[in-house]
């Protein structure tokens, strides 16, 4: 569905990415592991296109990005960020409603729509009145979940979904959001700096380092055959944060 053929991006002297060349097939759930800074944000940021790769080629469903099918391609990809990233100035509602009523969808397209969605991401619809800094850390990312899900697109992408929230309800949302990957058979793409998380959702981890995937695998071969020591430390660093 993506994939990197020798992409890399650099800001000035800084490579956040160095050239990589990677796939995440469809209807698959990946994850993104690594520390801060290592370039996970950067890496989902080329696969919808918001950056353009310094060097090499970003493919959505064979297709290089281009000027010329970027909106046409953004519109297959839901594009979820810590906190949600909603408009304050819209209410939960008018955030979902957006780009559908852009898209010309009827008043009564959208409604429905949304009464769908509120229903499989476990969000009352009276919630979706209220402006996302009335909404708990989870409500929002329901929203945000829900936005993202409304062009009922195939490929969904999650930059630290789950980050800002309490671990109570982070667990909650990680079996909700496990299950519903799993309904809707899309192909996710999801970064984490928990090993645990990571575990949970992806078949296939990349993990990380300094703008390279050092890395990719299940959790179990990662466990079992880390291909160099930063591997090894990592999972380990992460064991001790799990005690
Ligand atoms: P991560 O998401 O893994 O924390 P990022 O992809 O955000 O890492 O960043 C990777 C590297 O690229 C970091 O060194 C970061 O400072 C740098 N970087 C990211 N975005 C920009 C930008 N817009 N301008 C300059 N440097 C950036
Ligand atoms: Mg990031």
């Amino acid at each position: 569905m993506f994939s990197l053929d020798a992409a890399s991006k650099t800001y000035g002297i800084i490579t956040a990415l160095h050239a990589t060349t990677l796939a995440f097939a469809p209807g698959t759930t990946s994850v993104l592991i690594g520390p801060s800074g290592c370039g996970k944000s950067t890496l989902l940021r080329l696969l919808i296109g918001l950056i353009q790769p310094t060097s090499g080629t970003v493919r959505f469903d064979g297709q290089p990005l281009s000027a010329g099918n970027l909106t046409r391609i953004r519109h297959r990809i839901g594009y979820v960020i810590q906190e949600g990233g909603l408009f304050p100035h819209l209410t939960a509602y008018e955030n979902a409603a957006l780009v559908p009523r852009h898209l010309g969808w009827s008043v009564a397209q959208v409604r429905a729509r949304i009464e769908t969605l509120a229903e499989q991401v476990h969000l009352p619809m009276d919630r979706l009145q209220q402006y996302p800094q009335q909404l708990s850390g989870g409500q929002r990312q329901r929203v945000g979940l829900m936005r993202a899900l409304m062009l009922d697109p195939d490929a969904l992408l999650l930059d630290e979904p789950l980050g800002a929230l309490d671990p109570m309800i982070r667990a909650d949302l990680q079996a909700e959001l496990r299950t519903l990957f799993a309904d809707l058979q899309k192909t996710v793409v999801l970064v984490t700096h928990d090993m645990a998380e990571a575990a949970f959702f992806g078949k296939t981890i990349h993990l990380m380092r300094d703008g390279q995937v050092e890395q990719s695998g299940t959790f179990a071969a990662l466990l079992e055959r880390p291909a160099t020591p930063f591997v090894t430390a990592f999972i380990q660093a992460q064991r001790r944060w799990a005690v």
